[in-house]
């Protein structure tokens, strides 16, 4: 026997990639390290009008930007023979037939069902009757309770009569849906379906064409539903991003997995919050993730991306911000791109932010001389005094910030920082003085201590 973990992730190429699907991968990729099981991608493109290579290109390289690389690939539509051989099967053994009620007949049966208050069902007669039209059904005879042994949610318990007799198929050429994805599981022998809650229905549907079929039957995990932030349904325009969106728009591959992690489960308390992929590999338990909805909050993701950002080495930071600045402004910086990008890396949410932010530094706006008083406890003329000590005392950036220590010493640091910070900047809230000075460099420094200076005489 084989009792080697197997997972899966099985996307349709319809579109972008959601956040929703890099959150199922991502349950799935560490459940498969945490067992050294093997992480499959499965493109579902059976849906030939609708499927596109660029959506499965997205799929490829937004999962490998995150980290998350399969072990194995699969393309539906390169299984079509197989699905035909086991409906065959299905058919041969009288599990299967075909059923040639029209669309318009289906309509009518499910109408006098609800005016009965029963579920809509097909229960089809023309079960034994051989025809070899219109589409093909499982024989549902089943009546025993089908239960799902949910990691999740425990077991969760439906009436199999509910589902009538289940489409399989268009044609002998054409298998539906949950007749596809269960001959798709057992062939790759995936051991765990790890999934989200919207395909709970599937699930005992899928469960009676396996048992049709003879196949070992998976583990099943419903993750909880993605839910916008006053708990409806998430689309496009409340938070259900893409994840080429979020990369787009600068929030770091740290952050969104950090993110998406938290999307259904909860690290233990002690160990906080922002965790990097591995900690949270270490840490995820399947079982402890969460059955209520989970709130995509942007400004939660805001959060955990300011809080990556800080805590990625400087030079990681120049490393992924340099890709966001503009060739304009590159040529305008030249060779100090790297250090303002240090300067304002902790004040940035998102990357996009990064061409903004080195702007204000190098635009200093018009400012008024009072400005440069630390909170009115120093006058005109101690402002000046300090800003020509500063003048005089630094000489080297390197250095700087022994000769501001020695200075702050002696004056305190309010007096210092302040109005040296208000000089380079133009503004009361900014980048340290530190940053600043790095930033700008010795001699764009010194000017603007200059015209701070001057402006104090005025
Ligand atoms: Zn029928």
């Amino acid at each position: 026997m084989n009792n080697k973990i197997r997972v899966r992730i099985a996307p349709s190429p319809t579109g972008f990639m959601h956040i929703g699907t890099a959150r199922t991968a991502l349950f799935n990729w560490m459940f498969a390290k945490q067992h050294n099981g093997a992480f499959l991608l499965r493109i579902e493109d059976t849906d030939k009008d609708r499927s596109k290579k660029e959506f499965e290109d997205d799929i490829i390289k937004n999962l490998a930007w995150l980290g998350l690389e399969h072990d194995e690939f699969y393309r539906q539509s390169e299984h079509i023979e197989n699905h035909t051989v086991n409906l065959k099967k299905l058919l041969d053994s009288n599990k299967a037939f075909w059923c040639a009620h029209t669309i318009k007949e289906l309509e009518i049966e499910a109408e006098q069902q609800r005016a009965a208050k029963e579920p809509p069902r097909h229960i089809c007669e023309h079960r034994d009757i051989g025809r070899t039209d219109g589409i093909i059904r499982l024989r549902n005879d089943a009546t025993d309770s089908i239960v799902i042994n949910d990691m999740i949610r425990g077991d969760i318990t439906y009436d199999p009569r509910l589902f009538g007799d289940i489409s399989l198929a268009k044609n002998i050429s054409e298998p539906l849906y949950n007749f596809v994805v269960t001959v798709d599981d057992f062939d790759a022998k995936i051991s765990h379906v790890i999934r989200g809650e919207d395909h709970i229905t599937n699930t005992p549907k899928q469960i009676l064409i396996g048992r049709a079929l003879g196949f070992s039957e998976p583990m099943w995990a419903h993750l909880p539903l993605l839910l916008a932030k006053d708990r409806t349904k998430l689309s496009k325009r409340n938070g259900g991003l893409s994840v080429g969106d979020c990369r787009e728009s600068g929030y770091i591959r740290e952050a969104i997995i950090n993110f998406i992690a938290l999307l259904g489960w909860h690290p233990k308390d002690e160990i906080g919050e922002v965790l990097d992929l591995e900690t949270i590999t270490k840490e995820f338990d399947i079982t402890r993730a969460q059955r209520g909805g989970a709130i995509v909050d942007t400004e939660k993701l805001d959060w955990l991306n300011r809080e990556h950002i800080k805590r990625l080495p400087p030079d990681e930071q120049i490393k992924i911000a340099e890709p966001f600045i503009s060739a304009d402004l590159k040529k305008q910086i030249e060779s100090r791109v790297d250090k303002y990008i240090s300067a304002v890396m902790p004040r940035i949410t998102k990357l996009t932010e990064i061409n903004a932010a080195i702007k204000s530094i190098i635009d200093i706006p018009e400012y008024n001389a009072d400005l440069l008083l630390w909170k009115g406890k120093i006058d005109r003329i101690k402002a000046k005094e300090i800003l020509e000590s500063i003048l005089s005392d630094i000489t080297d950036i390197e250095t700087a910030d022994v000769s501001l220590a020695s200075l702050i010493k002696k004056e305190g640091t309010g007096p210092v920082l302040w109005p040296l910070r208000v000089s380079l900047s133009g503004n009361a809230i900014s980048p340290s003085p530190y940053e600043l000075l790095y930033a700008l460099g010795l001699d764009e420094a010194r000017a603007r201590v200059r015209i701070a200076i001057s402006k104090l005489d005025a």
